[in-house]
């Protein structure tokens, strides 16, 4: 386990639906213009505001289920009754060239990408606490209640789970954790 990852091209940032991953990678996205964030396909239905190719590659089920069965992804998983999978092609071209690549995926894909990609630096993002997610994740207002439930209880296996991580940084204050994330990246220096 290394405790930065400075110099790693690949980062991984993972945690429970609601944590606010979406969030900070935005923000940090916005700050490091020359990050790459990987475009995930999925065969959830698009959220309002989503859109095809910026937020997810939307596929229906054979289709992502035959581009994974070809090898065209780094990984894929389940999640909450929907795949989720990384574009191969794209990655390794970012990597490549040297380019900082960022992932933001579930836990059972973080699992795959270390087995792939141990180089890759893998950071968990924690809620400050059990009822902070469950309320974050009822105010974003995206997700039906069978849905949520079904988040709540993944988020419980994916917090037992943080102990794996190379750095587990909590997201209360939002600014604070992305100066977090900031540092382990090595990026704290560059800002726009
Ligand atoms: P994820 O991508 O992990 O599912 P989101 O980025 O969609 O999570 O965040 C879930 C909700 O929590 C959003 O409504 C977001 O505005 C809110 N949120 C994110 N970070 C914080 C924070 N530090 N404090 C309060 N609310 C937050
Ligand atoms: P959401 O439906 O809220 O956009 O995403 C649900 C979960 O899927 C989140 O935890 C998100 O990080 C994860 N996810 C998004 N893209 C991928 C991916 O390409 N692979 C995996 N394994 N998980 C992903």
């Amino acid at each position: 386990m290394t405790a930065s990852g400075a110099k790693a091209r690949l980062t991984l940032i993972t945690g429970p639906s609601g944590v606010g991953k979406g969030s900070l990678v935005k923000k940090l996205l916005q700050r490091h213009v020359g990050i790459w964030l990987s475009v995930s396909a999925t065969t959830r239905i698009p959220r309002a505001g989503e859109v095809e190719g910026q937020h997810y590659f939307f596929l229906k089920r054979d289709a992502f289920e035959k581009i994974a069965s070809t090898g065209g992804l780094i990984e894929w998983a389940e999640f909450a009754g929907n795949l989720y999978g990384t574009p191969r092609k794209p990655v390794e071209e970012k990597l490549a060239n040297d380019n900082p690549v960022l992932l933001e995926i579930e836990l059972e894909g973080a699992r795959q990408v270390r087995k792939s990609f141990p180089e890759a630096f893998q950071i968990f993002l924690a809620p400050p606490n059990f009822q902070e997610l469950e309320s974050r994740i009822r105010g974003r207002a995206t997700d039906s209640e069978e849905a949520i439930q079904r988040r709540l209880i993944r988020a419980k296996e994916e917090m037992n789970a943080r102990n794996e991580f190379d750095a587990v940084v909590i997201n209360d204050d939002l600014e604070i954790a992305l100066g977090e994330i900031e540092k382990l990246m090595g990026f704290e220096f560059e800002k726009k």
